[in-house]
């Protein structure tokens, strides 16, 4: 949004500037806007001609900073726009501590907890902050770290690999449940661990359960893990709350306590449901006829769940035909009986977007051309909602 506005600043400036404008990441925190220019060039050009032209104009202070992109790290992630509650206190002043002194401190540090509760912001805000202060850091995603120890066996290159991962003085592993029976993968980041440990370089690493519960993750890589400190985070209603809050500023809306209640009872734990919520509420505003939607879901629920025999789990997340058909049975009849909207109901079914209603609704109406009994069965529940 605010990028835009700029731009449109820019374009008195000409083509070029624009351009060039695209490079740089734009973080807006309250009445400040940072603009991070992606290398030494770009810094010194917005320096010289940017800013002084964006002075008087935007209304906010501006400041500027250095974002090298070859370190991964996601330069709007900082320990300055975390907000800390009871259950990432301590995972925050540990990762506080380890930027202050890595490689001295904790090491390896790695950080625990369920999605969306701030892992990965924790772990680019301890490689900001590094950063900043002249380390060389690098932040990848174990998924990464696989491809390219792949991509460079093939080059017959993974000494080269090797030799560049040692370069680094902080490194930051993100999603390390994702190691599970990767075996060479885990070969190498064990190596590679130890190398960084002898050298006090500072590795970083964040996962959604603790070492012990990973799968077929070797005993020795998980003796590393736990060698250092293992510290777990979590979020609580009230920072929640003031998450919303913060991210509802950031993107210019007034955060009125009706607006925060309606969102905090729209979201889980889960910091990642907040961005959505708020999309969902810029798009349709507060949603009365919620109310109305939900029962009509519950009913079809139970119904299905009566006829069908089954728990609710097994509705849920039940992989078998008959609890499959089920699901979809169920989310044929909300949508095109009941009218309900697609994303009421991929929320009702813990789903992360509406794609898997779609198909299902689909689904069905193939089936139900070819097989009467399912037809009469639809027409028979169809019945017994209306
Ligand atoms: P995880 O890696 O644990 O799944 P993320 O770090 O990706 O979670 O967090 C999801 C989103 O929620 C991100 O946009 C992140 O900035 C935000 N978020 C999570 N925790 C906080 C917090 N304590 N303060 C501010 N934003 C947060
Ligand atoms: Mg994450």
């Amino acid at each position: 949004m605010l990028k835009r506005s700029l731009v449109s600043l820019l374009e008195e400036l000409g083509d070029y500037a624009v351009k060039v404008f695209s490079e740089f990441e734009v973080l807006e925190e309250g009445d400040s806007l940072t603009l991070f220019a992606p290398n030494e060039e770009l810094l010194d050009w917005a320096k010289d001609f940017l800013i002084p032209r964006l002075r008087g104009k935007v209304g906010r202070r501006v400041r500027l900073k250095l974002f090298d992109r070859s370190t991964n790290l996601n330069p709007k992630y900082t320990f300055e726009n975390f907000v800390v509650g009871k259950r990432n206190e301590v995972a925050y002043k540990v990762c506080l501590e380890v930027s202050s002194a890595p490689g001295y401190s904790f090491n390896p540090l790695f950080l625990y907890g369920k999605v969306g509760v701030g892992k990965t912001h924790l772990l680019n805000a301890i490689g900001n902050e590094c950063y900043s202060r002249g380390y060389k850091v690098l932040y990848l995603q174990v998924e990464d770290l696989y491809l390219k120890i792949y991509r460079f066996i093939k080059e017959g290159k993974l000494e080269r690999l090797r030799e560049t991962l040692k370069s680094y003085e902080v490194l930051l592993i993100d999603d390390v449940q994702f190691l599970s029976g990767k075996e060479r993968t885990q070969v190498e980041l064990f190596n590679l661990m130890n190398y960084m440990f002898l050298r006090n370089r500072q590795m970083v690493l964040a996962s959604d359960r603790e070492p012990k519960k990973l799968l077929y993750v070797s005993e020795r890589l998980i003796s590393r893990f736990e060698q250092g400190l293992v510290v777990e985070l979590g979020l609580d209603e009230e920072t929640k709350r003031k998450i919303i809050e913060r991210k509802l500023k950031e993107r210019g809306l007034k955060p009125t306590k009706e607006l925060i209640d309606y969102l905090s009872e729209r979201t889980s734990l889960n910091a990642r449901e907040v961005e959505g919520a708020i999309n969902r509420y810029l798009i349709y505003g507060f949603e009365e006829e919620r109310e109305e939607e939900s029962k009509g879901l519950e009913e079809v629920i139970g119904l299905v769940l009566r006829h069908f025999n089954l728990s609710e789990r097994e509705l849920m997340e039940g992989r078998d035909r008959r609890s499959v058909l089920a699901r979809q049975v169920a989310m044929y009849l909300s949508v095109k009986v009941l009218g309900i909207r697609l994303w009421e109901v991929a929320i009702r079914f813990k789903r992360r977007n509406h794609s898997i209603v779609i198909y299902s609704v689909k689904k069905v109406e193939e089936l139900i051309k070819r097989d009467r009994r399912l037809k009469n069965l639809i027409e028979h529940l169809k019945g017994k909602l209306k």
